[in-house]
């Protein structure tokens, strides 16, 4: 079911509504955006319909302001970064809806940035009215929002009842190639690594990627619950303890397809610069913060010998040094094996960035949950609502 993207529309004259992620980190106040990344990831898909001769409207939410407008949450400073970055003019508009952001209908070659979706109810609530009013704007529609592709909302799913075409911009077509690839016909072996805090955040995505991949590791704190789940010491380490017996489950039924941590780098205290050892029972009044050298060494072989990876999550505390050890060894290893990467979380991209390797990876998804539930073999409400090939 392959979607049309922005490459296969006539955008010529047309006004082409394109939902983007400009859901962008603000300091206190909501006037200074400390991060411009979402914005940067937009602009391929932004230059790609102004140089195809079209009228640009861009929509996104951002922050939380539930249905009523509030002025540290508009989009006013997002569109005087977006005219910095694109180096024209961007006219942002009062609201999203109504006669008179109509009558700001960009001529070809020009940029609108609507007003925050979510200063509106309709927008979450997926309301009809609403998603025809915002569809009344345009000739056509264009989603390159992967991060909210996951939600049902007006501006993802309602409106598109309402255009003529649908299609994926530049970045979402990305998103979907390379998830879409690593998932439904990876190159073999296909690895995941899996990490992070909680099993019961990751139970859909292991127990969908077991039946694509040849092996699955599992690091970060998630791995306690197994290890605990076998009879294992895990010491003051994160254990969930109701997800036990689904841990159990999850290794019969995944035998040595699942690699766990076999050495532990253990502290009495969580917190940086912790005195740790490297253990291969974890005592009693210790926590596991990192996997141990020799964990380390089983994964990058698996690593190493892999044509495809999928990572999500951290091997353990990332953000206290040194408990960063495993995380980088990790990043370094997915980067220098040649194999198609392609990596989600904020803290795998960290420990990507921090290693300097990112220009190693073959993707790093923009979509943190929209991410997971593609990874869980769930289908995007956002993605299936665009128009067939
Ligand atoms: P997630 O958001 O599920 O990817 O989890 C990320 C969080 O898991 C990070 O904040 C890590 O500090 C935490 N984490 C990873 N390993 C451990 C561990 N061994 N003990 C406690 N927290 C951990």
């Amino acid at each position: 079911m392959a979607k049309l993207s922005i490459r296969d529309l006539a955008l010529q004259g047309k006004t082409v509504f394109i939902r983007v992620d400009f859901n962008v980190p603000l300091a206190p106040g909501g006037q200074e955006i400390t991060s411009d990344k979402r914005i940067r990831a937009a602009l391929p898909t932004i230059k790609y319909a102004l140089e195809q001769g079209a009228g640009v409207i861009l929509a996104s939410h951002l922050g939380r302001p539930k249905g009523k407008r509030n002025a540290e949450m508009s989009m006013a400073p997002v569109g005087a970064k977006l005219a910095e970055l694109l180096g024209q003019p961007v006219t942002v508009a009062p609201d999203c809806i109504g006669a008179e952001v109509a009558a700001l209908k960009p001529a070809a070659g020009q940029v609108l940035l609507l007003e925050n979706l979510r200063f509106h109810a309709e927008e979450e609530a997926n309301d009809p009215e609403f998603s025809k009013q915002l569809a009344s704007l345009c000739d056509v529609y264009v989603n390159d929002a992967f991060g909210t592709a996951h939600r049902a909302h007006a501006s993802t799913v309602g409106m598109i009842a309402f255009v003529p075409q649908a299609a994926a911009g530049l970045l979402m077509d990305k998103e979907l190639q390379w998830l879409g690839k690593a998932t439904q016909n990876p190159d073999r072996p296909c690895i995941a690594i899996l990490g992070g805090a909680k099993v019961s955040d990751k139970i859909e995505v292991i127990v969908n990627l077991a039946k694509v991949v040849d092996k699955l590791i599992i690091g970060g704190a998630m791995a306690y619950t197994f290890l605990k789940a076998r009879g294992e010491a895990t010491g003051k380490s994160l254990v969930e303890e109701d997800k036990i017996p689904l841990a159990l489950e999850l290794m019969n039924s995944l035998g040595d397809k699942l690699m766990l941590p076999t050495d532990h780098v253990v502290a009495a205290e969580f917190k940086a610069g912790a005195e740790n050892e490297v253990v291969t029972v974890i005592p009693e009044g210790k926590m596991a913060l990192d996997i141990g050298p020799a964990t380390i060494a089983a994964y990058e072989a698996v690593v190493k010998a892999s044509k495809t990876i999928i990572w999500n999550g951290p091997m353990g505390v990332f953000e206290l040094k040194p408990f960063d050890t495993g995380t980088v060894a990790v990043a370094l290893a997915v980067a220098n094996s040649g194999a198609v990467s392609v990596v989600g979380g904020g803290d795998s991209e960290k420990a990507i960035k921090s290693a300097g390797v990112s220009d190693k990876i073959t993707h790093v998804s923009t979509g943190g949950g929209a991410s997971l539930e593609f990874l869980s073999g769930l289908v995007l409400p956002g993605v299936a609502a665009l128009t067939e090939k």
